[in-house]
């Protein structure tokens, strides 16, 4: 694409002096919540643009003004280096007379928020944030809601659109001065993340017991939620989208014990690992298997399981195949290497209602079942199970299209060959 393209319209430049000019940008598809506007920020810097990005209603809107080949270079870098979860359906570009605006700024939404925009699923936990949840010099260390504009939960936690943290369940956690820090800072990886928080201001966990008393807090409640997996106990854990009940998937009682009181008699459990190791130690993956195992999305993929492996016989009675998923939010990760064997994770439930999402309703609902409850206050704004997939023939088939994927349509639109799908206006 030329540079006078990508502007918007024909240029007559006079020889050695570059044109200044504004340009304004409608970008639609999953670009909220998937740290764009911070990127589009970044690119105005390195191009020397000013003007300012915001989310309207069904877009992500861009006001660029500055020498037209540094538009032209930013509008064909906004496409080829966008967030790894966005995904750009359309572009359009309208010209505007330039009015010498200073600086690049990140503006307040606009109005008419529009709850039928795509909304980007939730994500497991990305490498970055899991290398600082196991740093000791990392404020985050073990802080099991660590998040970044790259991972962590969306869909359950958005209430509204456009995407902005007073339209989700993070609005009850004010940050602190050192998260506001990261927020504010265009070079930071947590620039405008939305559920940013660390141990001083964000979400916290607690074990409770039936009943509703407790209660262990943070490391307390983690350390005595694992002793009581590792001693056969039923923990219902909360989730992103949901209660899981957990169990130890090695412990022959333990899963006699959590079939009978939930009342689902011969249906296969999941189970959960931390590593892609540790689901080879139980089944045998291939590499299309190991992929979506590890992808973002982390659903539980059926696998073969081995002949002789740890797992309790009763976690898929009858079945040469068991169910498993790699640990997706920081809480797994920590609550696994506690435990360290396989948990069975299955929805929190009694057989066929919908799984539980509040603590209170969690409480009354798996009253019975669950001999502890490992919440945290981070409410959940949609119900969503774990997605189920299996190979065949090579290929992925959705036996349960949900946590991961959902909202986004099952089919994705085609993408432009290359460049941009730009409806110019002009
Ligand atoms: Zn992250
Ligand atoms: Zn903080």
């Amino acid at each position: 694409m030329s540079a006078a393209m990508a502007a918007g319209g024909v240029t007559v430049r006079s020889a050695g002096e570059p044109r200044r000019r504004r340009i304004e940008l409608h970008v639609r598809g999953v670009v909220q919540g998937v740290g764009f506007r911070p990127f589009v920020h970044r690119l105005a810097v390195r191009h020397a643009l000013s003007g300012w990005v915001r989310n309207e209603s069904g877009e992500v809107c861009i006001a660029l003004e500055g020498d037209e080949t540094e538009i032209a270079a930013f509008v064909s870098e906004l496409r080829r280096e966008a967030p790894p979860l966005a995904r750009i359906d359309a572009l359009e570009m309208e010209p505007r007379e330039p009015d010498g605006t200073e600086g690049f700024a990140i503006a307040l939404s606009g109005a008419s928020p529009d709850r039928r925009l795509p909304i980007s699923p939730d994500v497991g936990l990305c490498a970055a944030c899991e290398t600082e949840l196991y740093d000791p010099a990392n404020r985050r260390y073990r802080y099991p809601f660590i998040t970044c504009t790259d991972c962590g939960p969306r869909f359950t936690v958005i209430e509204d659109m456009p995407y902005d943290r007073e339209r989700t369940s993070m609005r009850a956690f004010t940050q602190c001065a050192a998260c506001l820090d990261e927020y504010r800072n265009p070079v930071d990886r947590r620039y405008h993340s939305q559920t940013n928080a660390c141990a001083a201001c964000g979400p916290r966990v607690a074990l409770l017991s039936p009943g509703g008393a407790g209660s262990a807090l943070d490391e307390a409640a983690l350390r005595e939620a694992a002793d009581r997996l590792r001693s056969g106990g039923i923990v219902a854990i909360r989730g992103l989208g949901g209660f899981h009940l957990a169990v130890d998937a090695t412990n022959v009682d333990a899963i006699d014990r959590l079939r009978e009181r939930k009342g689902r008699e011969a249906k296969p459990l999941a189970v959960m690992v931390r590593r892609l190791d540790e689901a080879r130690a139980l089944a045998h993956v291939d590499a299309r298997e190991a992929d979506l195992l590890q992808s973002r999305e982390r659903p539980i993929v059926l696998l073969r399981r081995r002949s002789i492996c740890a797992l309790a016989p009763g976690v898929a009675p009858g079945l040469g195949t068991v169910g498993v998923m790699l640990a997706y939010t920081p809480l797994h990760h920590l609550l696994l290497d506690a435990v360290s064997r396989p948990l069975v994770m299955t929805s929190g439930n009694h057989s066929d209602e919908p799984i539980a999402t509040g603590n209170g309703e969690a409480l009354r609902r798996l009253d019975g079942i669950a001999d502890a409850f490992l919440v945290h206050d981070r409410e959940i704004v949609a119900r969503h199970d774990d997605s189920l997939l299996r190979v065949v023939d090579g290929a992925p088939v959705f036996l349960r299209r949900a946590r991961g994927y959902a909202p986004l349509p099952v089919r994705l639109p085609i993408a432009a060959p290359q460049g941009i799908v730009a409806v110019a206006r002009i």
